[in-house]
């Protein structure tokens, strides 16, 4: 509308009948405002390539914007080109001529041209005299700044649109918790190079452990090879500019590189021998820390960067510092998990080769024992021997519990899932300990719910499970106390209570609980015999088995564990 409100007054207040102003798109001539015969309109809505005004920059007067070709020195190939706008007629020599072509070429500050206004018929039927052609010059000066203006504030437009694209594509690719590095800085490329309308991107991260990575991509995704020296470059300079939250700009095709600034000349070296014109070196980062570094680039014919796309680069800056230092933290985290685990690997495995050589010689051992109890040997031979024994038995259930162990915790072993009826577990468990609990002076009874009750598992292991910490409440419970082992259904779980009116366990010692080798501080408790494995093999095989532990003491009172299996 501005474009044409000028238009308009061209024709009004100079004194036309037609006027036009077309602008250049694309090299085509596009008529964007017009003035005059409804019937011309029409003729004017072709755009026209702009090669068409070659003949009138050749041959026209120059009237400073304006070009005037008399109708007189116009060969043939114009016709065609120029609507005749009136019928001829025998005129005097300042007479306007129905051929007649008046435009001006309106240019941007390099020069180039940005659009054409043309006028014709003017009212008073004359060729414009100095008066009018100097009053035609100071519109054609306006028009100009107007279109300039229109032009600078639709690119403007469609760089923070797509700036903001550029940011809002890379936030999203770059949020979410499970990306790793290489993610982000693949998904991030495009919207980059097509935001900024770049013809590559380089994104160096910055890592003071692994050294960083650089990842730098063509417009098409191509692979660009970075010289070593501009990635130490990259090393220096990004901290510098994070510091002073500033975004470079280096443009080959403007100022010369200074002596001054080195890092400044180092980076121009750099960019000729790559053929690029223009930069924008953008640092990333968060909160003081500095991440990564951002280039965008530009070809020769490309435009110079715009305060828009530098003050949005920055922005993107902390965004994808942000996303980079996430992705980083994600990627060092898995990193330790997978050291942990080879660790884990490790050590079950050292358990594992350990527990089975120690095993031989304890057979032989025990064996051993056993054959020199039936040798007539001297009576005060018998205490050593028995002690022998019982450190021979405990050698076997630390040996065998670690195996267990070892068994239950090793990934490369699942579990075979068969359906177990919890019930008939329990009755075998509570038989097998029934003679310990009498001997102590334990009530052990035991609650099930009449009918299967039925999980999926491996029955072995169950059976350890159950046995665990039913023999583990009638050897914390002291005489006169009692044992209840109870079943039953919640929900879509089965759910074992073992309760003892024990030594219970105080909350600070609940804590590590089920941690391979844990006994409790309680000197009672540590009189008896154990391995501290137990637990451990609890919580592990009800893991196993997708199912939960719990428990729940009180020093003195006694203790209530809680298994929940899925049934
Ligand atoms: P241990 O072989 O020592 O019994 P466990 O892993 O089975 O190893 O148990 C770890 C520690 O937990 C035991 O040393 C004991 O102090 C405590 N504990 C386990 N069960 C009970 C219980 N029912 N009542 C009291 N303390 C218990």
């Amino acid at each position: 509308s501005v474009l044409q409100l000028m238009t308009e007054s061209v024709a009004e207040m100079v004194g036309f009948e037609v006027a036009a102003l077309s602008v250049v798109l694309d090299d085509q001539l596009v008529t964007m405002a017009y003035r005059g015969p409804e019937e011309l309109r029409d003729y004017l809505s072709q755009p026209d390539p702009v090669s068409v005004l070659e003949p009138i920059r050749r041959e026209a007067q120059v009237w400073g914007r304006f070009r005037f070709l008399a109708e007189e020195d116009q060969r043939d190939e114009l016709l065609g080109h120029w609507a005749v706008t009136s019928e001829r007629q025998d005129l005097g020599p300042d007479a306007w001529r129905p051929r007649d072509v008046l435009m001006a070429f309106l240019t941007d500050d390099a020069g180039a041209l940005v659009a054409m206004l043309s006028v014709d018929k003017p009212s008073s039927g004359l060729r414009p005299d100095p008066v009018v052609r100097d009053l035609l010059e100071r519109y054609a000066a306006q028009t100009e700044r107007a279109v300039l203006t229109a032009f600078e504030r639709e690119s403007l437009v469609a760089q923070v649109a797509h700036a903001e694209t550029a940011r809002r594509l890379i936030r999203s690719a770059a949020m979410p918790t499970h990306v790793s590095l290489e993610a982000v800085l693949r998904q991030t490329h495009r919207p980059l190079v097509e935001g900024f309308d770049a013809s590559g991107s380089w994104i160096q991260v910055l890592d003071p452990r692994s050294g960083g990575c650089g990842y730098a991509r063509s417009r098409d995704g191509e692979a660009v090879p970075l010289p070593e020296q501009l990635v130490h470059l990259a090393r220096r300079l990004a901290p510098q500019l994070w510091d002073q939250q500033r975004v470079l700009e280096v443009d080959m095709r403007t100022g010369a590189p200074t002596a001054t600034d080195p890092i400044m000349a180092e980076a121009r070296l750099a960019m000729a021998d790559l053929r690029l014109a223009t930069a924008l070196a953008v640092p990333l980062g968060a909160g003081t820390e500095c991440v990564g570094f951002l280039v965008l680039t530009r070809r020769h014919e490309d435009p110079a960067w715009s305060s828009v796309e530098v003050e949005s680069a920055l922005q993107i800056g902390h965004d994808l510092g942000a996303a980079l230092l996430t992705a980083r933290a994600l990627e060092r985290e898995r990193t330790l998990v997978l050291e942990l685990q080879q660790l884990d690997d490790h050590r079950s495995g050292l358990v594992a080769t350990l527990s089975h050589e120690l095993r031989t010689p304890l057979a032989v051992i025990s064996g051993n024992l056993e054959m020199m109890d039936d040798l007539d040997l001297d009576p005060a031979a018998a205490p050593y021997l028995q002690a022998m024994g019982r450190g021979t038995r405990r050698m076997h259930r630390v040996v065998d519990d670690l195996l267990l162990l070892t068994r239950v915790s090793d990934p490369r072993h699942p579990l075979e899932r068969r359906p177990v009826d919890l019930r008939s577990v329990i009755l075998d468990v509570v038989t097998l300990v029934e003679s310990q609990a009498t001997v102590k002076d334990v009530v052990l009874r035991s609650e099930t719910w009449p009918g299967p009750m039925i999980v999926a598992g491996d029955a072995e292991e169950l059976d350890r499970l159950v046995a665990n910490l039913v023999s583990n409440a009638v050897k914390y419970t002291p005489p006169g106390g009692a044992v209840s082992v109870g079943l039953r259904r919640r929900g879509d779980e089965v759910v074992l209570e073992v309760a003892d009116t024990g030594l219970g366990i105080s909350e600070d010692d609940q804590v590590g609980l089920f941690r391979p080798f844990f006994r409790t501080s309680n000197p009672v408790a540590l009189r008896e015999q154990g391995t501290g494995l137990g637990l451990a093999i609890v919580a592990t095989i009800t893991e196993r088995h997708r199912g939960s532990v719990d428990v729940r003491s009180e020093l003195h009172r006694g203790t209530t564990f809680t298994v929940a299996l899925p049934a």
